[in-house]
């Protein structure tokens, strides 16, 4: 393994995931539904199967899917890219994040992410040859502080990586944070990769993309994915929305990690992002009961947890306790798996005693895992 992919082991997902399997565990760790997205999508890739959609996929993905997210882009955001110049599908937003960390960063170059941050973007840095240069989330509100932004920035800094709703805090940022975000780029000519793949997953506060912000959209590299709007995890078919030359430069590196990917996934997600607007509220509302389920029984069962106003996580707060150590036992203890935070963290003190539970499961799994929790007490 070379030196810039030293201490990148197995990631937690995937680690917690493992436990999960062999405890027999309910899984409240990893991210992904253990239910099916709507069935007019799934058909619709059964249907471009048949249809004989299964060579290649022109490079920066097919057609309806570029002119889909071109309209979706409009339709929710009010934003207006060019499907031809300015849309690319990738493999996932993993593959967009990674790409556009190779094409836009020199070695050396530093790059602004809130902490805690989710897990590859700081592989997806170091890779790159870059540096994090983390500004760290206040750990009881979420807050950022504007000057702790600003000493973040130096002469090196080349773009701000941003996740909004965000994994694993279901922070939304709110739109003054957003415009000192984007003021920050503006006045020190930095460009913005914003990860939006939890943007229609937001209770009771509004998301605001980040390229709407005046100065922004010129340079910014919004990224999204199929895999939680659309509850396919597992097809992996992301896409991302620039200005030509900045979609161009992260084009060159895509093409040669994956080339293309997912032909038939890819007509599918076009049908789900043309959906009407009845299933985008049915899905939040949804994801609403579920995430008061989960927090109400947390709170229940004793943990000190406050609702989320975005994403499908809650963190429970278990103060002065290991908790890694707490998750890595979780499963044999009480049957339940769930993600521990500080791993999530520049500087994992931080993060001490942060848990991470996902609510993206039906309402028995979420009770089974309940009740088991409640039995810790
Ligand atoms: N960014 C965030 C914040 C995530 O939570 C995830 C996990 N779904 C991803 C990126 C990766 O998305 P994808 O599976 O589309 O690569
Ligand atoms: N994004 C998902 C999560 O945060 C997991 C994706 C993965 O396993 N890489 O749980």
């Amino acid at each position: 393994l070379t030196s810039r992919l030293q201490g990148f082991g197995t990631t937690v997902f995937a680690q917690m995931s493992a436990l999960a399997e062999r405890h027999r565990a309910v899984n409240l760790g990893q991210g992904f539904p253990d239910f099916d997205g709507p069935g007019e999508v799934l058909e619709a890739a059964i249907t471009a199967i048949r249809e004989g959609h299964n060579q290649y996929a022109p490079g920066p993905g097919v057609a309806p899917l570029r002119e889909a997210v071109a309209a979706h882009q409009q339709r929710f955001w009010g934003l207006d890219y060019d499907p031809e110049s300015e849309i690319i599908a990738t493999a996932g937003a993993t593959e967009a994040i990674c790409a556009g960390l190779q094409a836009l960063c020199e070695v050396g170059d530093e790059v602004v992410v809130f902490e805690p941050f989710y897990d590859s973007y700081r592989a997806g840095i170091a890779m790159a040859g870059a540096v994090p240069s983390p500004v760290p989330l206040d750990r009881r509100d979420l807050a950022i502080d504007p000057a702790a932004l600003r000493a973040a920035v130096s002469p090196k800094t080349r773009l701000v990586l941003l996740n909004s709703p965000h994994n694993p805090t279901g922070k939304v940022f709110t739109r003054e944070e957003l415009a000192e975000i984007a003021a920050v780029c503006v006045e020190h000519d930095l460009i913005a990769v914003t990860d939006e793949v939890y943007e229609h997953l937001t209770f009771d506060v509004a998301h605001h993309p980040l390229a709407t912000f005046p100065g922004m959209r010129e340079r910014t590299v919004t990224v999204s994915s199929a895999g939680k709007t659309f509850s396919v995890t597992g097809w992996k078919i992301g896409w991302l929305c620039a200005p030509p030359d900045l979609a161009n430069a992260v084009r060159t590196a895509k093409q040669f990690m994956t080339f293309v990917n997912g032909t038939p996934f890819q007509y599918a997600v076009a049908v789900g992002l043309a959906l009407d607007d009845e299933y985008f509220a049915n899905y939040r509302a949804d994801y609403r009961s579920r995430r008061d389920r989960l927090v109400e029984g947390l709170a229940t069962a004793g943990f000190d947890v406050r609702p989320p106003d975005g994403t499908y996580f809650v963190t429970a707060d278990l103060g002065d306790t290991d908790d890694v150590a707490w998750c890595l036992d979780l499963p044999e203890r009480a049957g339940v798996v769930a993600v521990p935070q500080s791993v999530f963290y520049a500087e994992p003190a931080r993060g001490r005693g942060l848990v991470r539970f996902a609510f993206c499961k039906t309402d028995a799994v979420l009770d089974a895992g309940i009740s088991r929790l409640e039995r810790l007490r």
